[in-house]
Parts: structure tokens; sequence; C-alpha cells
């Protein structure tokens, strides 16, 4: 089932997740044991992140680096039939510009859609960890709205190939991005506003936010959200704090602010342990919060950690 039909069948507030492709040489034994006790909660689906190419540089010995490309987490499209096989539960890749052709993102939508995967979430993606700002691949898209053109071409049947005649069409339940706080590159949020409305006006389904720790932004968002048109369901993504570090690399690598009586409480903390405790009951706060708002669906960050995520779901779920 798509995702939009998962929350419209829902009496309640849906549990989700989202999981992070183990790095490459790793088994996917550990994931599934990662995530197995989270089934307790029934989460109608989980996403899985994708992860764009790196560049990394290998001393040749004559004093030279050769530049190298990777990429690190492979195999979100294998992941995703993987967890749908073993727990009968819905998948949702993320599928990015980043790094990625036209015609390997049409075969990528294939594969999904031969899998029965029925949900995409539609992302830009993030720079390359050494540029500092996104380059698209050359045979690429540059915006997210310009891949989730191509997946509703896709689903009207028109694929890259012009000459293909009668061609299936797919049906993909399309997702994209929202940010509470503005996406860190757009000048206003009424800017940043105004895309995510032609997001949905031209096919997108539903909404997933970036991570935030103040509900009240979550609430302003909506109501923007709203007066702007934009009538789809919006899902808040949460993730709890599980170390001290995360008090500054969260609002560096995210551009988000954290609420003062939570910074005041992480600074009480003397170690990781006891910020872990501070970031769990923060997010159980949160969640309930949510809940009692009529979100559709907590989506959770798991960042390749369930434990955390079973303490807030088992005190909400
Ligand atoms: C829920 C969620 C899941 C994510 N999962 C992943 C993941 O799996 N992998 C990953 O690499 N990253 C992921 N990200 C990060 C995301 O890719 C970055 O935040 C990225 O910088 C922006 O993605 P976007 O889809 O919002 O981009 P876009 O919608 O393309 O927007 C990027 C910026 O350009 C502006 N913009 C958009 N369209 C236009 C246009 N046509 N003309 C001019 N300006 C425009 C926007 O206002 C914004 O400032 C995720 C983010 C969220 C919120």
């Amino acid at each position: 089932m798509k995702v939009t039909e998962h929350i419209a069948n829902a009496k309640n507030t849906v549990f989700s997740f989202e999981i992070l492709p183990p790095l490459k040489g790793q088994n996917i034994k550990a994931l599934f044991e990662n995530i197995e006790p989270l089934m307790e909660f029934k989460p109608p689906f989980i996403d899985v992140t994708y992860h764009r190419e790196e560049y990394i540089y290998r001393d040749k010995g004559n004093g030279l680096l050769e530049k190298r490309t990777t990429r690190k987490r492979p195999g979100t499209v294998g992941i995703c039939a993987a967890i749908k096989n073993r727990f009968d539960i819905d998948t949702v890749p993320h599928i990015i510009c980043g790094g990625f052709s036209k015609e390997e993102t049409e075969n990528a939508l294939i594969d999904l859609d031969f899998l029965g995967i029925d949900s995409v979430l539609v992302l830009r993606g993030d720079p390359i960890k050494s540029e500092n700002k996104f380059v698209p691949d050359p045979n690429g898209h540059a915006y997210a709205i310009d891949l989730m053109e191509q997946v509703v071409d896709m689903n009207n049947g028109r694929y890259i190939d012009e000459e293909l005649q009668s061609a299936t069409p797919t049906d993909f339940c399309i997702g994209v991005a929202g940010y509470p706080e503005k996406h860190f590159e757009a000048p206003s949020m009424k800017s940043d506003l105004k895309i995510l409305k032609q997001k949905v006006e031209r096919g997108a389904e539903y909404v997933v936010t970036q991570m935030f720790f103040d509900n009240q932004k979550y609430f302003d968002f909506v109501k923007l959200c709203r007066a702007e048109g934009i009538d789809v369901p919006i899902i808040p993504g949460l993730k709890p704090i599980t170390s001290l570090k995360q008090m500054s690399a969260l609002p560096r690598t995210f551009f988000l602010d954290l609420p003062d009586a939570l910074v005041d409480e992480l600074e009480k903390c003397k170690d990781n342990a006891a910020a872990k405790e501070v970031g769990i009951e923060w997010c159980i706060q949160q969640s309930k919060e949510l809940i009692e708002f009529g979100a559709p669906c907590l989506h959770y960050y798991s960042m390749g950690k369930s434990d955390p995520i079973y303490r807030i779901a088992e005190g909400i779920f």
C-alpha cells in the first residue's frame, strides 16, 4: 500500500522510521537485528535513505594523490526489497538527483516498480561532502521538482525513450521534503514554500519534514502551508539527541535551532549516556504533543540506531 493509503486508513497517528543502508562491506543481518524490535509497534512503512557518491584520495606513493569516487552506502533498492520480503512491510526508498543521470533514475524506478514498491520520497540530495555546493549530474536533475516530474511522467507512461510505444505507466505515490526552519539555501520561507506548493500542484502527495526540536516550528509550518493551499499530509520528522556532540553537530548539519530548555538540560549532562536520556525524554514529549495536534504520522530518524526509537515508541504507540 502507498504511504497516503496507510495514512488515510489509520484511525490514529501512525509510527514509522527511516534507516540508512549499511556501509559497503557490512551485511544486512545486523540491519535486520537492529530494526526487528521496532516491528512491535507495527510501522506500516519504513524509509530507506539514498547516499550519493563521495570522493576519496589515495596516496600513490610518488607524492601524488589519486582521486577515486566511491559510494559508501549502496544498496537502497536491494534493502527496500529485502525488508519488504522479510517483514512483509512497505518500504519507501529515497531517490535523489545527486550523482544520477535521468537514465539511471529511470532504471532504478523500473526496478522499484517490478519489486512492487509504490511510494518514493523524491529529493535533490546534499552536495558531495568535499564540495560546498550541489552540482547535478550532467545528464541528471538540478532540483527535486525536476526529478519529481520524471516520476510523474513515468506514472503517465512517458519514459525518457520517446520512441517507446504503449509503455506501462508506473503508479508511484510521491513524497517530498519540507523544512519547518526553511531550507538553508532558500532566500526566504516564502520562496521555499512557493517551491513546495509547485511540487504539490505537480503531483507530490505528502511531505516529510526535516527534523525539528521545537514543535511550535512544525505547527507554524503547517499553518503556513495550509495558508498557501498545500493541503497534503505533512509528516513530522523527529530525531532524539543521543550524544553531547549533537548539540553542535545537528544545528551545523541540518540548519536548525535547539530550544533553550533542551540546551539547558543537555548542558547539565556529564556524559553521552545522560545526554541520551535527555534526548529520549524530549522526543517523547514532542511526540505526545504532535499526536495531540493530530499529526498523521510520526517519522523517526534512526540514523542506524533503533534502541532510542524503541524507548520512545514504547512510551507512545
Ligand atoms: C525527510 C528528508 C529525507 C532526506 N533524505 C535524504 C537522502 O536519503 N539522501 C540525501 O542525500 N539527502 C536526503 N535529505 C536531504 C536533502 O536532500 C537536502 O536537504 C537537500 O539539500 C535538499 O533537498 P530537497 O529535495 O528539499 O531539494 P529541492 O526541492 O531541490 O530544494 C533545494 C533548494 O533549492 C530551492 N529550489 C527548489 N527548486 C527550485 C527551482 N526550480 N528553482 C530555484 N530554486 C529551487 C529550494 O527552495 C531549496 O532551497 C533528506 C531531507 C529530508 C527533509
